[in-house]
């Protein structure tokens, strides 16, 4: 058996549950397949009131899974509670798109014929999510999902394994038997749904994201792939300091830096100077972000999901030390039980260091300065990820060239790295994503495949 622990207060068991098997799971799949017959074949407005109700259920459960969500990943209280309010406008706008045309006419080669191209659902749709958010990204890959007529079988993150349970069973209360079911576990039972499935849209880090991908790709089933990041924020000279160090502290530690978008490195135009003037500007913004217990209702840094998180951000930091790297940040201890660690900014540490090339996935920054915007982009582009930038200035000839160059699938001017629409396209460029966006639009290329047909007349004339 495998728990769930709470990071503020490690001996807090939210959830016991099993590994499920790869007989286990498919026998789910199994059973959600034969569900989705049904679910494929049910009228479209059927399909969007489920959603509704799904929305109403999530938005009578909100208090209470907001609590669930803070005690179980740590999410401070102010972010909880705005991801269950996303959570429901998410099914609210997919129970509205399930409503949109699902296919396209098109002008037939005889001009009497009528041709037609039809969406229609792949079947089963696994689903395997992390935990740092853990309401959001499972609605928004399952929500698409049942939408357009497929069935769910969603594998979440052990350390969300009590949360998902709750929002499973809300969600299933609303639909069919079968056409929406969590299975527990971690990479066996993952493996599993890959190996079942009719489509896997996974996210999580960038190591599995792969494996998963190949294990995919080798049954030939759709799949896509939203993975980590090394996000950087660019401050150009003509910059309000002040805006922007407080929209980058905000970015880079707030949820202890555990977001794929999470602004990682911040690179500073014009030397010297400007680089002391923008890292003071930040430690003094990240001063201010008040870090400890999630479930009080200030809190801005709560603690890191487990003690081989914090391990790993002790690591980066005595690294950073260790080689030409000056820690600017207070590096007191956290007088409280749960797996804290105080946000860390460093400077002094080269473009190329493990530290500002890697994901660390917590309150854990560098500042890198640049000499112009060339070696801003050339900095900003060196790494092996893509997902989120932002850049800092007025100067609308460069904000378009920096939008234009930098690589990177969500481009922020004046604006942090962090924060997601739900109803516009989502993913990265490079290792940070495989296969097509999530959200949106986008998601029903996804979760959908093309039909071609044409109907002529029975009898010539
Ligand atoms: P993780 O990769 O450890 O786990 C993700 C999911 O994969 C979990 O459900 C896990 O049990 C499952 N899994 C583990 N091994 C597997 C295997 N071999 N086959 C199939 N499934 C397997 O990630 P995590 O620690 O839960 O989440 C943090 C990571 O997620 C970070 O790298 C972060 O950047 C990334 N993330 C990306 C996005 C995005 O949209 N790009 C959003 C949130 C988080």
């Amino acid at each position: 058996m495998l728990d769930s622990r709470s990071p503020a207060h490690p001996g807090q068991v939210l959830a016991t549950f099993p590994e499920q098997q790869a007989d286990e799971v498919a026998h789910v799949v199994a059973a959600a397949r034969h569900a989705a017959i049904g679910w494929a074949a049910a009228p479209a407005l059927v399909r969007s009131q489920a959603l509704h109700a799904a929305a109403d259920a999530l938005q009578d459960a909100a208090v209470e899974l907001t609590e669930v969500g803070i005690a179980e990943v740590g999410k401070p209280r102010a972010e909880m509670g705005a991801e269950l309010a996303r959570g429901v406008a998410i099914l609210r706008y997919y129970a509205q798109a399930a409503l949109d045309p699902d296919g396209d006419t098109l002008p037939s080669a005889d001009g009497q014929s009528l041709l037609m191209s039809r969406r229609r659902p792949l079947g089963v749709a696994g689903c395997i999510t992390p935990w740092n958010f853990p309401v959001a990204i499972p609605l928004w890959k399952a929500a698409p999902a049942l939408a357009y007529g497929n069935a769910v079988v969603w594998k979440p993150a052990p350390a969300a394994t009590a949360i998902a349970r709750r929002l499973a069973d809300l969600l299933a209360a609303t639909l069919p038997e079968g056409v929406l079911s969590l299975i527990t576990g971690d990479a066996a039972a993952g493996q599993a749904l890959i190996a079942t499935a009719d489509a896997i849209s996974f996210t999580g880090s960038a190591a599995v994201g792969r494996l998963a991908a190949v294990a995919a790709a080798s049954r030939g089933i759709p799949v896509q792939a939203e993975m980590g990041g090394q996000n950087p924020a660019v401050i150009l000279p003509d910059a309000d300091l002040e805006h922007c160090a407080q929209a980058i502290a905000q970015a880079a530690m707030g949820y202890a830096g555990q977001k794929c978008t999470a602004t990682s490195r911040v690179i500073v135009v014009g030397g010297a100077a400007a680089a002391a003037a923008s890292a003071e500007a930040l430690v003094a913004a990240v001063a201010k972000l008040p870090v400890g217990d999630p479930a009080l209702p200030g809190t801005v840094v709560g603690p890191v999901i487990s003690e081989a998180a914090r391990q790993r951000v002790l690591a980066a930091t005595a690294e950073a030390s260790a080689g030409s790297g000056r820690i600017l940040t207070d590096a007191d201890p956290v007088d409280a039980e749960g797996f804290y660690v105080r946000p860390v900014l460093v400077a002094g540490v080269e473009p190329s260091a493990r530290i500002a090339q890697e994901e660390i996935f917590g309150p854990f920054a560098v500042i890198l300065a640049a000499r112009d915007d060339d070696d801003a982009l050339r900095i900003a582009n060196g790494v092996p990820y893509g997902l989120a930038a932002s850049v800092f200035t007025t100067d609308l000839d460069r904000v378009l060239r920096f939008a234009a160059q930098l690589d990177a699938g969500l481009v922020r001017v004046n604006g942090p790295t962090t924060g997601v629409d739900f109803y516009a396209p989502f993913g990265g460029f490079k290792g940070s994503s495989i296969g097509p966006r999530e959200q949106g639009k986008a998601a029903r290329d996804f979760y959908t495949v093309t039909q071609t047909t044409t109907f002529s007349a029975g009898r010539p004339g």
